[in-house]
């Protein structure tokens, strides 16, 4: 199979429910596409793609992903440029990862070109539901999960692989309260933390929960030795310019490798800005904010792209950050990615895919 060879047999809804849809007011996750796409590994092979209506299926309660979380998943973005044409961000970046969380989960890799020609298929049907809008996007959603009825814990022998999106409106976060973990951990070295695994977001709500209930958005994952590093920011890679140079923890097996990270580092490095992937200690970012030195800090990922951090917890302190305004690194790259995903800037490094 390749791209060029591979067309993916289609049925189309008999009516489009886009009219439901309020560009203008569009609420995150909760109103899906019309299509959908659906591949089955069976007898040691990905087989029979297809395009379908989005809609429910039905799955034994012995369904294996229900019960071991054997389950993998993607989130990736789609936008339109002033022609009206789409354009993906990075998908084969997203794909790689796709198949490292597999690797890591038992999950057999799946074939670029079903993911590839699915998405460009799926895309090319669903056009109208990408917004046209500033700021907005159709968010993707492919997604593995073991799929043998057998109650045993084992690799499952047959899987789904789909995509499914939704589009999402301009993201307008207020400024992120968070605070550093000193108890619980996201991940550990020899554990999972690097996959994009199902199981890694269910354990880690229950954290979050207890921070927020403490009066923070988010928390500041760190290391599970001795909760001395910084590892993520709730599910976003996290950054610090300190001294002007953008300061952040390299990846590693404990932390995932954003696609928005490493785009921001790019575009950091094509502007001469310094950038330091390293391991970054919680009493480097304390002595840096009492030294005056500390002068932004953000979350990266794909819903957000940066969402801007104004105060640390550490302590039993609040550490209070400049004003968002003046952030001229972060604010500076931000605006450069989001006119490369729209088409409005050059794309040096060829990670748009037009469809
Ligand atoms: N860390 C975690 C744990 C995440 O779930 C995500 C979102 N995929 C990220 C970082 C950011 O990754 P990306 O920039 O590829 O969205």
């Amino acid at each position: 199979m390749s791209v060029d060879t591979l067309t993916i047999p289609t049925q189309c809804v008999p009516q489009s429910r886009i009219s439901e849809l309020d560009f203008n007011n569009i609420e995150f996750g909760k109103i899906f596409a019309d299509h959908m796409l659906v591949a089955d590994y069976k007898d040691g092979a990905w087989q029979n793609p297809e395009i379908k209506p989005y809609g429910n299926m039905s799955l034994s309660p012995a369904t294996s992903a229900l019960h071991y979380g054997q389950a993998i998943f993607e989130g990736m973005k789609a936008y339109k440029n002033a022609d009206g044409d789409i354009l993906l961000f990075r998908p084969l970046d997203n794909f790689k990862r796709l198949n490292i969380s597999g690797d890591r989960m038992c999950i057999p890799e799946l074939p670029e070109e079903i993911f590839m020609q699915g998405l460009e298929q799926l895309l090319r049907l669903d056009a109208a539901w990408v917004p046209p809008t500033a700021g907005c996007a159709l968010y993707i959603r492919p997604f593995i999960f073991a799929t043998d009825e057998f109650i045993g814990v084992r690799p499952s022998s047959s899987y789904r692989f789909m995509v499914f999106s939704c589009p999402v409106g301009a993201y307008y976060g207020q400024p992120l309260r968070v605070a550093i973990e000193p108890n619980y951990v996201r991940s550990a070295e020899g554990g999972a933390g690097y996959a994009k695994a199902a199981g890694n977001y269910g354990a880690a709500l229950y954290p979050a929960r207890k921070m927020q209930e403490r009066g923070y958005h988010q928390l500041i994952w760190t290391d599970s030795r001795e909760h001395k590093y910084i590892e993520e920011s709730g599910t976003m890679n996290v950054m610090f310019v300190i001294d002007d140079r953008i300061v952040t923890p390299a990846v590693s097996t404990t932390i995932l490798s954003g696609i928005t990270r490493d785009s921001v580092l790019q575009i950091a490095r094509d502007k001469g800005i310094p950038v330091e992937e390293r391991k970054v200690a919680v009493s480097e970012i304390v002595e840096a904010h009492k030294a005056g030195k500390l002068q932004e800090a953000f979350g990266t990922g794909t819903a957000a792209t940066i969402a801007q951090i104004a105060t640390i917890h550490y302590n039993g302190e609040d550490m209070d950050l400049p004003a968002i305004e003046g952030r001229e690194i972060s604010n500076g790259i931000a605006a450069e990615l989001d006119r490369i995903k729209t088409g409005q800037a050059p794309d040096p490094h060829s990670w748009i895919y037009k469809i």
